[in-house]
């Protein structure tokens, strides 16, 4: 048997046997060694019998002595060796019953915690079950993400919300990132890494997921982050709850609320909205910002003549025409009735706004055609500029209304900037425009006639209509002072239609009183021409009145013909196949290009009165009524000379032949009663 070898804290090594054997040897080698030669010594020393015996004696002592000494040492030692040892298993089994004691309460400490790990695991899976059965209860959808590898764990639920079965969606994060809405991506990506970069305390936010039919569904989605030992995000777990219901109501309420439902565009309340943050965003950027105030001209009369059915579609596609106008460059908004609000916020000199407004009116300048019905509707625009108009929102669309009422004001159809002299401005030509109105209504105007000459025989060869307004207070009132007023109120259309009508109808009585036929001139102003109902308005009046056409002259200036040539062109032709024949008036004062006069297929060229005055003095004025008179008759017009005054002037013209003449020479314009004289004599006499 191995018997260990034993290190009793000497630090040697300890043989027992061996040592034993070895310590026996020694004592018996050295004890016969002892024996063999102290006795031959001591009897080679000592002769003495008793000294020998004494001397063996003292020997035999020492040998005891000295082996009793070595016996001694040697019991010691192994004694000693013995205690060391014992103290040494000792101390060992102290710390060995220590340890001991150390396992026991481990392991009953381990028994413990398996105890409440079993307990851990049951309670765990009571809960993993009254979750689940709250998860499958409850209306969210649970997701769990793991950032490290991306997957995620959408609950069947949100699956099955979208759609799609379980195994048709992967569980992985890209795959729920591909069906977000890619309005949405930008946000919630933000919303999420803020989030994860502690920014915020919870992770909330709406977002739109694509269905598996393409529709989206709108989810509230919330959660939270889980962090690892080191702060670092790990994980992030929350659910979804689907609010496509609520988000449908939400914008319901909100497209009700803020937007008009009958255009689409938005409506005031939103209006304000807008332009409270363009006003914010052009003071931080140092910019202008346009307003712009939009009334329709007359769409009380669309909504009494063709319905308000018609009238509600017309708005219609109003708002949608201004919508696609404004593309880029600003916001419409339907203010209500027949009104439109425009914020330009791209457009910050007042050039650029310029152009825009007339691309707004000129939008208009077409037929609208409405169930089948075609009509002419125009637009009036007032407006401010932010900041040199005001600085909030009031002065601005105060502003911008004033400008409105300006324009409207100034003949419609046209755009007003707003001015601070306006109030004062607007003031005075409302009075002059309710006056005017109401001089219309109540028919305070008549016509005056001036004799036309044919200047070879002095025949009366016709009559020019000059309105005069009678007001009661100031008396007669001439047209220079109220037609160019007319013209901007807009209020020359219906008082042109008068005219028109009053002297066709005077025409025609003359002629049933059985006057010889006489032609009748008409002037035509600016504004007037520009109807794009005019040529039906003349042909109606015609046909009411009874007229023949043969005696109708329609008169419009130079610079009206020159305003849209091609459209007066048109026009005039259309006169003209109707039986109707055009004068150009007051020839010689725009811009007389005698290009002009060959493209326009007029009958009558109208030599301005302002070059009578002088045509006798002036030279330069001479020439040019020369030239005038020999160019038309080249171009196989005729030419009617106004203002004649005087012989001298007459002379001239005849010796230039000249065609027509008219003026105070002959007579000044007269009402109807005192021109019958002269149509019933027919003919003025002449000097020659
Ligand atoms: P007009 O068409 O050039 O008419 C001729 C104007 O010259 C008339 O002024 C007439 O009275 C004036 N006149 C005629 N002979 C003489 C003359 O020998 N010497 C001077 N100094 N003047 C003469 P009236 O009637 O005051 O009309 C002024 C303008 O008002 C007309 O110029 C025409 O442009 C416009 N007007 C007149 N009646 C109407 C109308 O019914 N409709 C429109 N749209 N305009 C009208
Ligand atoms: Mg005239
Ligand atoms: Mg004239």
């Amino acid at each position: 048997m191995h018997v260990p070898e034993r290190n009793y804290g000497t630090g040697m090594n300890f043989k027992p046997r061996k040592l034993a054997m070895r310590i026996t040897m020694i004592y018996l080698v050295i004890g016969s060694l002892w024996i063999i030669f102290s006795d031959r010594i001591l009897l080679n020393m000592v002769a003495d019998t008793y000294m020998l015996a004494t001397l063996e004696t003292i020997k035999g002592w020492f040998y005891v002595l000295i082996s009793g000494f070595m016996i001694y040492g040697l019991v010691r030692r192994d004694e000693m060796i013995y205690e060391d040892a014992v103290e040494e298993i000792f101390k060992n089994y102290q710390e060995l019953e220590a340890t001991y004691e150390e396992l026991a309460a481990t392991e009953e400490e381990l028994e413990q915690q398996y105890d409440t790990l079993e307990k851990s695991e049951e309670t765990l899976r009571e809960i993993e079950e009254r979750y689940r059965l709250a998860v499958d209860g409850a209306n969210d959808c649970i997701w769990d993400w793991d950032i490290k590898n991306g997957s995620i764990y959408l609950f069947s639920r949100t699956k099955r919300l979208l759609g799609y079965e379980e195994e048709e969606l992967e569980d992985r994060f890209d795959v729920w990132k591909s069906l977000l809405h890619p309005d949405d991506v930008d946000r919630v990506m933000g919303e999420i890494d803020r989030h994860l970069k502690g920014l915020t305390l919870y992770y909330e936010t709406e977002y739109r997921l694509r269905a598996k039919d393409g529709t989206y569904k709108w989810i509230l989605s919330r959660g939270k982050a889980i962090l690892d030992e080191n702060g670092i995000p790990v994980r992030m777990a929350g659910s979804h709850l689907d609010i496509t219901d609520r988000k449908e109501s939400e914008d319901k309420i909100f497209e009700l609320t803020y937007f008009d439902s009958l255009t689409g565009l938005p409506n005031r309340i939103m209006f304000d909205e807008i332009l409270k943050e363009a006003i914010k965003l052009a003071k931080l950027r140092n910019q202008k910002l346009a307003i712009l105030y939009l009334d329709l001209d007359e769409f009380k009369n669309v909504n009494d003549s063709m319905g308000h059915d018609v009238g509600d579609e017309l708005l219609r596609e109003v708002g949608s025409t201004l919508n696609n106008l404004l593309t880029n460059v600003g916001t419409a908004a339907h203010l209500g009735g027949d009104e439109f609000g425009i914020i330009l916020n791209q457009l910050d000199n007042l050039e650029d706004i310029s152009n825009k407004i007339e691309q707004i009116l000129k939008a208009f300048h077409k037929p609208w055609i409405i169930r089948g019905a075609e009509f002419y509707i125009t637009v009036s625009v007032g407006a401010t500029i932010y900041p040199n108009d005001g600085e909030d929102i009031f002065t601005l669309l105060k502003n911008a209304v004033l400008a409105v009422y300006s324009a409207k004001v100034n003949g419609k159809d046209c755009y007003q900037f707003f001015s601070p002299g306006m109030r004062e401005n607007i003031n005075k030509k409302m009075d002059m425009a309710l006056r005017l109105r109401h001089a219309v209504e109540n028919n305070q105007f008549c016509l005056y006639y001036q004799p036309q000459i044919n200047l070879v025989n002095g025949q009366l060869i016709g009559l020019e209509a000059l309105i005069r307004w009678i007001d009661p207070d100031q008396g007669i009132i001439s047209p220079k002072d109220f037609i160019p007023f007319a013209e901007e109120t807009g209020l020359i259309v219906p008082i042109g239609e008068w005219v028109l009508r009053e002297a066709c109808r005077q025409n025609v009585e003359w002629l049933d009183k059985g006057y010889r036929p006489i032609s009748i001139s008409v002037n035509i102003s600016a504004r007037q021409f520009q109807q794009r109902d005019l040529v039906e308005m003349i042909e109606s009046i015609t046909k009411e009145t009874g007229i023949d056409r043969r005696y109708l002259v329609l008169e419009i200036t130079e610079s009206t013909a020159l305003r849209d040539l091609d459209y007066a062109i048109d026009v005039i032709k259309e006169l003209k196949d109707m039986g109707i024949r055009v004068a150009l008036d007051d020839f010689g004062t725009g811009y007389s290009s005698l290009n002009y006069l060959k493209l326009l297929p007029v009958n009558f060229v109208k030599i301005d009165q302002t070059f009578m005055r002088d045509i006798i003095s002036n030279n330069t004025d001479r020439e040019i009524a020369k030239t005038i008179i020999c160019l038309s008759h080249k171009l196989k017009l005729r030419v009617t000379a106004e203002g004649i005054e005087t012989e001298d002037q007459l002379l001239f013209l005849k010796n230039h032949h000249c065609d027509h003449g008219q003026g105070y020479f002959f007579s000044k314009p007269l009402p109807p009663a005192e021109i019958e004289d002269i149509i019933s004599k027919g003919i003025f006499s002449m000097p020659y």
